[in-house]
């Protein structure tokens, strides 16, 4: 029996995917959760309808998404009314994201009372960052108290992304250094030392680091204060702003990265700084992290445009042929795994992301019964 149903609450969605060892049974999402124009009502009936669209039979395990662990959970944990707890009192922390969780947790232990459910956390892959990676530099007192510290995300997605690449090079992932690119609608960077997260670019929440779709990336924080004090801009006003209508949207007005090279490529201004703006983020990011490591042995993109923008790949690292790093033209448009030429220093390449599978085989490794 290896079964598990991978759960990804969202505030208006659930994703979910079940399998059976890594082939997948079945997947969907329930959409418009209590919104006019949707037809479920809440979590519950999302669940149900999911539970009554599957064969559960035979079901081992829940593996639930939850975006923030805080400090507390740096594994996989399964569940029980104090995790469920804890993972509520993190709410602070990710308001706009743990409130689903817990939700979804709720309704699943509710209506699958007999099936172990294991919570999988998008922090937990960094917890391994040195404390000199996750401290900023604000009074310490305050830090400790608000629990104030980089966290990261989209941790399972690194973590699956640096293994499979060391699998592709053939060499262990304890002797491997990879700088993994998570680009999709939200986006991070991480640098993999032998396996092990020890610098990523998201920070306390996902706002932070890389120009995303529609989410500013790092920022000055005085923009803050500025646009309170002198714009008088609400505080969740401004956060809605950094947060659904920054990144390549606020720049062009599209968060689609195809749009925005379309626009590009027909001569359009704004589009043409968006696209400069996002590139010129990451690649300031590869290269701390080139510094931070040391060695490189591969740099891996993923996610939606990571996996299918030739562009991004290529104009990001152009001109790096000094440090060891290239792209081969042929090999990038076919969107080949290795898209480095061969006997490069340091080799680039393409990895589908697989979340779910590896939150599905996190939440087997929880219980044993991998
Ligand atoms: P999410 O972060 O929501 O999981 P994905 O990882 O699927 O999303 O990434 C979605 C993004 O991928 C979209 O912004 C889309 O523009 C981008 N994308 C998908 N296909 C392409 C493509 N062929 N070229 C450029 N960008 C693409």
């Amino acid at each position: 029996m290896t079964r598990v149903l991978v759960l990804n609450s969202g505030s208006s969605s659930v994703k979910y995917r079940l399998f059976d060892g890594s082939a997948t049974l079945a997947k969907g999402l329930v959409e418009k959760i209590g919104e006019p124009g949707g037809d479920t009502a809440d979590h519950r009936e999302a669940l149900q309808k999911i539970m009554s669209a599957t064969d559960l039979a035979g079901l081992a395990a829940v593996g639930h998404r939850v975006v923030h662990g805080g400090s507390d959970f740096t594994e996989p944990t399964v569940v029980d009314d104090d995790v469920v707890a804890r993972i509520e009192s993190l709410i602070p922390l990710a308001p706009l994201h743990n409130p689903a969780a817990v939700t979804g947790l709720e309704v699943a232990r509710h209506l699958l009372p007999d099936v172990p459910q294991v919570a999988v956390f998008d922090t937990a892959f960094h917890a391994t960052i040195p404390p000199e990676g996750v401290t900023w530099a604000i009074d310490a007192e305050l830090a400790a108290k608000w629990q104030i510290r980089r966290y990261g995300f989209h941790g399972t997605s690194h973590a699956y992304v640096a293994r499979r690449t060391a699998e592709i090079l053939g060499k262990p992932v304890e002797d491997t250094n990879v700088i993994t690119l998570h680009l999709g609608n939200g986006a991070s960077a991480t640098a993999v030392q032998g396996g092990r997260s020890v610098a990523t670019s998201m920070g306390l929440s996902p706002l932070d680091g890389l120009v995303m779709g529609t989410r500013s990336g790092s920022i000055d924080p005085t923009v803050i204060f500025h646009l309170h004090r002198v714009a008088g801009m609400p505080l969740d006003e401004i956060e809605d702003s950094l947060t659904r209508h920054g990144g390549v949207l606020g720049l062009c007005g599209d968060n689609d990265m195809r749009a925005v090279e379309e626009r590009r490529a027909a001569g359009d201004q704004a589009a043409t700084l968006a696209f400069a703006v996002y590139l010129r983020r990451l690649r300031e990011t590869v290269g701390a992290y080139l510094a931070v490591l040391g060695r490189v042995d591969a740099i891996t993109f993923t996610a939606g445009v990571g996996e299918h923008s030739p562009e991004v790949r290529a104009e990001s690292l152009a001109g790096l042929e000094p440090l060891g790093i290239a792209v081969d033209p042929a090999r990038n448009e076919a969107g080949a795994t290795i898209i480095s030429p061969d006997g490069s220093r340091t080799a680039v390449c393409v990895v589908s992301t697989e979340e779910e599978l590896e939150i599905a085989d996190q939440a087997r490794a929880a219980l044993g019964l991998a």
